[in-house]
């Protein structure tokens, strides 16, 4: 054998879910153990709830040097601010607790100085939330997918998850469910282009996703919303697993970042995707009856009209989607003139007389070449080949 026979994977040392600010600040401190000081980096004044700095507080609570920093938004300059904060107070672990955004940031800037990060989130809305990826906008308002680190320890205090609006739940299953799309993707790549494929992520982010496809599907179940915490963070596991956002992020990302420089208010990162997983299964010609009966039960959108988007601008998202990211191979490299008026008189016709339809079937199971897990380049923008 001239490959190694196993390899490793990075995973966080501790997840927790937890009722409170308080018990979530102690998890934080078991984490720590003898370590003391965190910078905590959260959304301060802007945030609606004020749990940054509850948390903050509870933090000190539990014997530890807490410092705060407030950041806004997730631009390059943000990053830069708590890279300098990092390097003046040097802190044992950097804390990101809030969105999406600011759990980006603070990954991406932990990762740039080597310390550990926590992850806390406060949503439940995208698969950042326990990833080696961050979304970051750089100075044109143009986000890139960045190398980042796992985060060493997730804490998940589902009081808080569980008062944000329902719309950030219903993200999140979106960006869950879509990772069915990008491995079919990732599959076809190697298929027709040979394109090297990890077998395990695959295996992760697919059964993470499956498991949530269920047609009584209700987001406001507490057991189903634990469900879809643990599959978000095993959706992260499969890209550290592959060096690479590919198990998670297929054709119908591309769609959807297409979206986010078309439309003048994206809508929720993981209600796009979810349109777009529809779309890409439609034109790869695979059934998805199954799918869009589940997404009627769990509020997900089947057509653009389910999110206000017009046709004209949803169908310019599928034509443009390759150029949002040039390397990735998806099946918007193969569609044709006809699959594009296949799937816009779909959507003219409000979506109705497909669903029953018959595509074929998609094969998985092909043996493929072994793909090392390897570490993330740190900040910089990820590309369709396995890390160096
Ligand atoms: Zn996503």
């Amino acid at each position: 054998m001239n490959v190694p026979a196993h390899r490793s994977v990075r995973i966080p040392r501790l997840l927790r879910m937890v009722q409170g600010a308080q018990a979530a600040a102690d998890a934080l401190a078991e984490l720590m153990g003898e370590a003391r000081t965190c910078l905590v980096v959260h959304s301060g004044p802007r945030s609606t709830t004020g749990y940054g700095r509850s948390f903050a507080s509870e933090a000190r609570g539990a014997g530890l040097e807490v410092h705060e920093l407030a950041v806004q938004g997730n631009s390059e300059g943000s990053v830069g601010t708590v890279m300098g904060s990092i390097e003046a107070l040097r802190p044992d672990v950097v804390v990101g607790v809030g969105g999406g955004r600011v759990v980006d940031v603070a990954k991406l800037a932990a990762a740039k100085r080597s310390v550990d990060f926590v992850s806390v989130p406060t949503q439940a809305s995208s698969d950042g939330i326990c990833s080696p990826v961050a979304v970051i906008f750089d100075a044109d308002g143009r986000p890139s997918s960045l190398g980042a680190r796992m985060p060493a320890g997730i804490v998940v205090d589902m009081e808080i998850l569980r008062s944000a609006p329902a719309e950030t739940w219903r993200s999140g299953l979106g960006d869950l469910v879509s990772n069915l799309s990008a491995v079919r993707d990732w599959r076809l790549a190697h298929r027709t282009e040979g394109e090297p494929i990890d077998d395990f992520a695959c295996l992760t982010a697919e059964a993470a996703a499956g498991s949530m496809i269920q047609e009584t599907a209700d987001i406001g179940d507490r057991d189903f919303q634990e469900q879809l915490i643990r599959g978000l963070i095993l959706s992260g596991i499969a890209m550290e697993m592959s060096g690479s956002s590919r198990p998670a992020s297929g054709s119908e990302h591309l769609i959807s970042h297409a979206l986010d420089r078309l439309l003048d208010v994206p809508r929720h990162h993981g209600l796009q995707v979810a349109l777009a997983t529809i779309a890409a299964f439609l034109l790869r010609d695979e059934p998805c009856d199954d799918l869009v009966r589940f997404y009627r039960a769990a509020g997900l959108p089947v057509t653009p009209q389910d999110l206000d988007i017009s046709t004209d601008e949803f169908m310019a998202a599928v034509a443009q989607g390759r150029s949002t990211r040039p390397g990735r191979w998806t099946v918007l490299d193969v569609m044709g003139e006809v699959d594009l008026q296949r799937l816009r008189a779909l959507y003219d016709r409000g979506g109705d007389g497909r669903w029953a339809q018959r595509g074929s079937a998609p094969d998985g199971g092909e043996v493929a070449p072994d793909v090392s897990s390897q570490p993330f380049d740190v900040g910089t923008e990820l590309s369709l080949e396995s890390p160096p």
